[in-house]
């Protein structure tokens, strides 16, 4: 075998459960990791760049649906859920975070490997590479993974506030993000109705972002629906 073995990421606490995916997925080749912690998984995902994470959704230190969602912040990797019965709130959360399937406790080895096949294949389809971290339109270029933002190689400072609303429309890049979808992702749920402060907001970061914040060349408006990141 010259092929170069897949990295797997068990974010896992029970001792018994994280041995007994890290025999199988090793007698089926791949290369197992393991974190006993959310906090640690996350950052062995940005260190280790695995090809695909096995999460738990109950964790000692963070909820499983947080490791979830600030993972998917910077990166595409395929995220497979476990979870126990009787958390079925807690799976659709994690789905709704961007986890790409679950299983649930107990489970079997074969049922694992034909979700990771799934996900795994779904990945390669969608691009390249799961961590395309690094967004450039023109002279802005935007680190993800560190949350750093660049105009013509200079660092600019975006409130967190602002970074979470260039961040929402880096997410959907090119295309029409409402304006209720962004007031819910950035301020919150009870937001929808607050359109000022979408205008606010994006007035402070086409000042920070554009060169003439009159005539944006990024953040475009598209009157009475909504704005979009122009990717040219
Ligand atoms: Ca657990």
């Amino acid at each position: 075998m010259t092929q170069t073995q897949q990295k797997i990421l068990i974010v896992e606490d029970e001792p018994e459960i994280r041995r007994f995916l890290r025999v199988s997925l090793a007698e089926h080749g791949y290369l197992p990791l393991e974190a006993a912690e959310g906090e640690l998984g996350i950052a062995m995902a940005a260190s280790e760049k695995p090809d695909l994470i096995i999460l738990d959704l109950g964790l000692p230190d963070i909820d499983g649906t947080e490791v979830a969602q600030r993972i998917r912040e910077w990166s595409a990797v395929p995220i497979i859920v476990l979870s126990c019965r009787g958390q079925e709130t807690d799976k659709v959360a994690a789905l709704d975070m961007g986890a790409d399937d679950y299983l649930t406790k107990p489970f079997g080895v074969q049922e694992l490997l034909a979700r990771m096949r799934v996900a795994l294949r779904n990945c390669a389809a969608r691009s390249d590479s799961c961590y395309e971290t690094i967004f450039t339109a023109g002279k802005l270029r935007v680190d993800i993974s560190k949350h750093l933002v660049f105009v013509d190689d200079v660092e600019v400072h975006l409130t967190p506030i602002e970074y979470k609303l260039l961040q929402e429309l880096i997410k959907n890049a090119g295309g029409l993000v409402t304006q209720q979808s962004l007031l819910r992702n950035v301020w919150g749920p009870g937001y929808a109705k607050e359109g000022h402060y979408l205008r606010v907001y994006m007035g402070a970061l086409r000042r920070k972002l554009e060169e003439d914040p009159a005539q944006p060349q990024y953040l475009i408006t598209e009157p009475g629906v909504g704005y979009r990141l122009k990717v040219n």
